[in-house]
């Protein structure tokens, strides 16, 4: 498969160059030439194929060509190690639970996947990979876990101070190893704009083999497409109008839906969910598109205030508003909100939604009263345990820690703490 960028259609690269670079040189995100679409026989037997089935159909249908059956076969196999159930809590809403992999967020799908392929590529070359991801909470945890021990990579994690959870935070500073965490004192855009300077800077990249691992890198979005046809699989009602709410940050989740219909599932509506940093949902009514600095809120991994997939999003619409506002639709929605639909859900159907869940089912509801006779489908994105304090505050009742959120809790936290002057970050990416 060759890549282009959306800065430059005829700009052309292949897989090892995409995934390496994360970012193409003129500063676009790299897209896939084309994307094929899954065969008949392949929507036929859908709802009777394993996850790993499904998940290996559609890397295979991209990148076949690029690798060899067997270590896609193999990396898929290591991806794919846990479920992501589909939920029901009513007739026609399901929650499809993305949190069932070592760090509980749907990121370890990207970050396992990513992780896969660099370590590929890493093996065919002497230079040690460094790779570099900035995160506000989930992204650091997965992508570290992800990439802890992978031979011939060093990780460098770049996070706000004192703007994620404690647990999030353990989760990528006390692993050591390959593993280094920088605790910037600044925003998350900080974090992104440092790692996004690193790459526009021509004499480091000609010393360092450096790769991003943020939502930006083409390789975290394929596997993210995996999970949309294993839970179409699952509907019990296909009939039905298929809808999927996404609670969205970067909109890598959501971008990855769209390349999932562009594959041929016939998703009805992608539902772009998201808190009071509603960017996209204002493009959707007014058109225009407005970065602002992000807006601190309980559902902090969407704190997001210029998503960096919107380039996306216009580029597989050939940048018409028109084509894009038929297939998605955006809602925003306030903390307040969203607590009230955390403590409601678990009222009525005992069952805990995590802050961000909690925003994709808001989004659900508020498209479904206009659109009687859909069949709902929101992403829980991550496991409320990720977010105790908010969750536990919100519902009045302790919850028990899954095992592996203990784990991090009684490890010690090693971080670097750096200001937002790109100088400062250049000089620790060059002693390493
Ligand atoms: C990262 C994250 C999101 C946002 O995902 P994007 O792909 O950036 O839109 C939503 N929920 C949780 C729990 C996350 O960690």
């Amino acid at each position: 498969m060759q890549f282009y960028s959306t800065n430059n259609r005829t700009l052309r690269v292949g897989l090892r160059e995409a995934v390496m670079h994360g970012l193409a040189p003129d500063n676009g995100l790299y897209m896939p030439v084309s994307i094929p679409a899954l065969s008949d026989s392949f929507f036929a037997t859908l709802s009777q194929k394993s996850f790993q089935e499904v998940s290996f159909e559609i890397a295979n249908n991209l990148l076949g060509a690029d690798l060899p059956s067997a270590v896609l076969k193999n990396m898929i196999d290591r991806v794919i190690q846990f479920d992501a159930p589909l939920v029901r809590l009513e007739a026609s809403i399901s929650a499809l639970e993305l949190f069932h992999g070592p760090t509980l967020a749907f990121k370890d799908f990207g970050a396992r996947f990513l992780s896969g392929l660099v370590g590929y590529f890493a093996a065919q070359q002497d230079k040690a990979i460094t790779i570099l991801v900035a995160t506000s909470g989930d992204t650091g945890s997965a992508v570290a876990n992800g990439f802890l021990n992978v031979h011939g990579t060093k990780v460098i994690v770049l996070y706000p101070a004192g703007k994620v959870s404690e647990i999030q935070e353990k989760q990528f500073t006390t692993l050591g190893g390959n593993i280094t965490a920088l605790e910037v004192e600044g925003t998350f855009d900080d974090c992104q704009r440092l790692v996004k300077e690193a790459f526009l800077d021509t004499e480091l990249n000609q010393k360092h083999t450096l790769t991003s691992a943020n939502s930006i890198n083409i390789a975290r979005l394929i596997p993210q497409t995996f999970y949309y046809f294993y839970a179409f699989g699952q509907v019990k009602h296909p009939a039905k109008p298929v809808v999927f709410s996404v609670p969205s940050g970067n909109y890598g989740n959501l971008t990855a839906g769209l390349l999932a219909k562009r594959m041929g599932l016939p998703i009805a509506r992608m539902i772009a969910s998201t808190n009071i940093n509603s960017i996209v949902p204002e493009y959707f009514k007014t058109q225009v598109f407005t970065p602002r600095p992000s807006q601190q809120t309980i559902s902090n991994a969407m704190d997001v205030g210029n998503p960096s997939n919107f380039a996306r999003m216009l580029d597989l619409y050939d940048h018409q508003f028109e084509r894009l506002a038929n297939d998605v639709e955006g809602y925003s929605f306030s903390d307040e909100e969203t607590r009230t639909a955390m403590r409601q859900v678990f009222r009525d159907k005992n069952y805990r939604m995590d802050p961000h869940g909690a925003i994709g089912y808001l989004g659900l509801k508020k498209y479904m009263k206009s659109h009687r006779g859909t069949q709902g489908i929101f992403l829980e994105t991550a496991h409320p345990g990720k977010f105790r304090d908010v969750v536990e505050e919100t519902l009045g009742q302790s919850i028990e820690l899954p095992e592996a959120l203990v784990k991090f809790s009684s490890r010690e936290k090693k971080s670097l703490q750096i200001g937002k002057e790109y100088q400062e970050f250049r000089d620790i990416l060059e002693s390493r």
